[in-house]
């Protein structure tokens, strides 16, 4: 049993690049920590699970300044959990392949640290599976085994039987080999393997940096210097990396590899930005807008203390529902105040926000813009004399009110949030966007196209090859008005319909 006071270590797999292949025991545990030790190979994105305040330190193992030794590792770690705190040692890939497990565990065991060890996905069976390659196959090969490429090289006597290896006849998968593949591949063609063996290189694997090179063993090594193939990488040989390219599934993903920036709020990004890594692309996140609640006014304090008063109760954005949901929770209450109350939602996002918060929206209309859900709820409903609250952005336009008072409704609108310019460092992306480094650039609102190009010029991005993504007809109508080309516009006007029309864009 642990004696009270004493720190414990985790040493949790990272898994092999894509962060969400993060095993949900490491995830968890990432949670909990009051101090993450982190390897250069980690996907920093999983500090997303980090504690606001716990301590996190970057422990590179390259040669040079504020790099560190495996002894300095061992000694950090034992200097934390000794003080008491619970500490992950969050490594790339499986911790216990080629990851110097042994070492941080025997520390642990020798300071009489509690330890536990959370596997991981692997490198070398991640980058085979999303790249189609199939490590074992009863026509080819029953048997793997993990080799190190790097004690290859002037290691006075080698670990590696080079001979048994040449004729093992299975799947050799090796790491860390990039650097040493031409010796690897002569090693192995000198004691006896085929030159026209079949060699894959899978570098940035699961990554949407992936890049797969195939040719048979005597060339794989020129090959991968003509594409300056860059490591990390995975090296298979056998008759597996002869793969079926129609398996290669992750790099035919219609956005994998395009770089695609997403210029929402903060939270909204974040919420995008996973959806276009499930798409095998690369978000780029610029927050240009915050939402500031207004729920201190009297107006909105009045509206909500007794919103059954009222016939309709309008959301237009999921951004309103939470903040509207947020402040009632804070009251102790929930979507019984709404009572009898008939709620519309402006679009599909909006109404599963209020699905969340328990309440099923008796309207939505078929296109999601403020003029249609004026226009059909009033064509679907008699609104004469009913009274509806509207509750939305401050910065709501007056199409919504005009279709509603004309069908004779009594109509209370209510602030719930003001969007508020964030001043976020443009100039990388400025770079980037005249490098012709980004594919896309995406446009949820308005007032994102407002503050995105107060601070980068309509020019800059009119003359790139760049495109332009919107979410809808009102948000392609501020583009134009900052003369800003206008390559798509979401058919259905939510992020997953914008998503829909970048994909379609790219087929
Ligand atoms: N413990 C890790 C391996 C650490 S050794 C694991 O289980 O995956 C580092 C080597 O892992 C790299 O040189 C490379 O060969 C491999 N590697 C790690 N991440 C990779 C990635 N995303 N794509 C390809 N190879 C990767």
């Amino acid at each position: 049993m642990a004696k009270k006071n004493k720190g414990f270590v985790y040493l949790v797999g990272a898994g092999p690049g894509r962060a969400d292949l993060i095993t949900v025991r490491g995830a968890e545990i990432l949670k909990t920590a009051d101090c993450i030790i982190c390897d250069k190979l980690a996907n920093p994105a999983l500090l997303k699970f980090a504690r606001p305040d716990a301590e996190i330190i970057h422990v590179p193992k390259r040669v040079g300044k504020g790099s560190f030794t495996q002894r300095q590792i061992n000694d950090l770690l034992i200097e934390k959990a000794s003080g008491g705190k619970t500490v992950v040692r969050l490594k790339g890939g499986d911790p216990c392949i080629f990851g110097r497990c042994a070492e941080e565990a025997s520390a642990c065991a020798e300071a009489g640290i509690d330890f536990e060890i959370v596997p991981g996905v692997t490198a070398g069976i991640a980058a085979a599976g999303y790249a189609g390659i199939m490590l074992t196959d009863r026509k080819y090969s029953s048997q793997v085994v993990f080799v190190t490429g790097k004690e290859a090289e002037g290691k006075q006597q080698s670990n590696i039987d080079w001979q048994w290896l040449a004729k093992f006849g299975g799947t050799i998968v090796f790491y860390m080999g990039v650097a040493n593949l031409d010796f690897i591949a002569q090693q192995l063609i000198e004691n006896g393997m085929a030159k026209a063996t079949p060699a894959v290189v899978i570098a940035d694997a699961t990554l949407p940096s992936q890049r797969v090179v195939k040719a048979p063993l005597n060339q794989i090594s020129k090959e991968c210097k003509r594409a300056e193939v860059k490591p990390p990488a995975i090296i298979v040989i056998g008759g597996a990396a002869d793969s079926d390219a129609r398996l290669n599934w992750f790099m035919k993903r219609p956005l994998f590899g395009k770089n695609i920036v997403v210029t929402r709020d903060a939270s909204g990004n974040a919420e995008f930005a996973a959806k276009i890594i499930q798409q095998g692309g690369n978000p780029i996140e610029l927050a240009t807008i915050k939402i500031k609640p207004l729920t201190n006014t009297t107006r909105f304090v009045r509206a909500l203390t007794t919103p059954s008063q009222y016939d309709w109760i309008v959301f237009t954005s999921s951004n309103g529902v939470e903040i509207v949901f947020d402040f009632l929770r804070g009251l102790g209450k929930d979507a019984r105040v709404f009572g009898s109350a008939k709620t519309a939602a402006i679009g599909r996002e909006t109404a599963a926000a209020l699905v969340k918060s328990g309440i099923k929206a008796d309207f939505v209309p078929t296109i999601y813009t403020s003029k249609e859900l004026g226009k059909q709820l009033a064509a679907f409903w008699n609104l004469h004399g009913k009274k509806v609250l509207l509750l939305r952005s401050q910065a709501a336009s007056n199409e919504l009110v005009e279709w509603l008072e004309r069908a004779g409704a009594e109509i209370e609108s209510v602030p719930v949030y003001r969007t508020v310019t964030a001043k976020s460092k443009c100039d990388g992306l400025i770079k980037r966007i005249a490098d012709g480094a980004i594919d896309w650039l995406t446009f949820a609102s308005s007032s994102s196209v407002r503050t995105f190009f107060e601070q980068i010029q309509p020019d800059l991005v009119n003359s790139s090859s760049a495109k332009v993504a919107s979410i809808g007809p009102v948000t392609s109508e501020e583009l134009r008005r900052f003369a800003v080309r206008v390559d798509v516009t979401a058919k259905e006007h939510t992020i997953d319909g914008l998503l829909a029309a970048i994909e379609d864009a790219c087929r």
